[in-house]
């Protein structure tokens, strides 16, 4: 069984559609990336996968499951966990607090405090520390450790390398490398091609909020994502 299909997705800004009727499969284990310029609608995308935003028309499936009418809360009790962009932590209380606002959600599982903690190390000794007074890749570790302390099916990312520093980013990816011998099924949006290209097992590429292109990595060219990120490849085969 897939951990999370998407069928036919559309979603609306007001009178703008920012997902046009995309389609996608991530299996359990899978690392899906999405790739695409700004506006593509890739976080309109992962906010509706995750019930933030409303679906318009089509259907969400997880693990086998119709969730596409639940509301975020119970499709995160099922198993979807979504890092926004920009993190979202309560800045003013502790981590601790902000990891335990997870235990709400929490489904049965392999995470918790400790083993959070253990894929985490660097926040381990800030957990009476503000949230807000962390350097951004330690936020950003708080910020997936509270996803995964719901132990989910499908974990999305959006932009977890945005404004960090190369250090940083390095450490917040070593330390989501060993999340998946769990099964764990990861829906990234990553602006960097070359981190995405070693992260993923996929790629899809989305463009003006379809997705365009798709492929696994080794079959897809880095040239052919560049080239419908900016979308000219799609212009070449209209002129074609
Ligand atoms: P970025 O990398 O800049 O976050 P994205 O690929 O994630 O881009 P979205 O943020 O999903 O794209 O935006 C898709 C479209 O929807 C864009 O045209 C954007 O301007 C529009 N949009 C996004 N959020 C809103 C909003 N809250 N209200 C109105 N329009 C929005």
């Amino acid at each position: 069984m897939n951990a999370l299909e998407v069928h036919s997705l559309q979603a609306r800004h007001g009178l703008l559609a920012a997902v046009r009727g995309i389609d996608l499969v991530v299996g359990v284990g899978e690392r899906f990336a999405l790739v695409g310029a700004n506006g593509a609608g890739k976080s309109t995308l992962l906010r509706t996968i995750a019930g933030i935003h409303p679906a318009a028309s089509g259907r969400i499936v997880l693990n086998g499951e119709d969730v596409t009418r639940l509301d975020a809360h119970e499709r995160a009790r099922r198993g979807i966990a979504l890092v926004p962009e920009g993190r979202r932590l309560f800045k003013s209380m502790s981590v601790e607090d902000n990891l335990r606002v997870a235990l709400s959600a929490r489904r049965a599982g392999p995470w918790n405090f400790d083993s959070v903690l253990a894929a985490f190390p660097q926040i381990k000794p800030k957990l009476k520390a503000a949230a807000g007074s962390l350097s951004g890749g330690q936020q950003q570790a708080v910020a997936i450790a509270r996803a995964l302390m719901t132990n989910p099916r499908v974990l999305l990312l959006d932009e977890v390398s945005l404004g960090l520093s190369p250090a940083a980013v390095q450490g917040v990816y070593e330390s989501l490398g060993s999340l998946f011998a769990s099964g764990l099924a990861l829906v990234l949006v990553e602006q960097d091609l070359q981190r995405t290209f070693s992260s993923a097992d996929r790629i899809a590429c989305m463009l003006e909020g379809l997705v365009v292109a798709s492929g696994r990595v080794g079959e897809i060219t880095r040239e052919e994502v560049t080239g419908h990120y900016f979308g000219h490849r799609a212009r070449d085969r209209e002129a074609a």
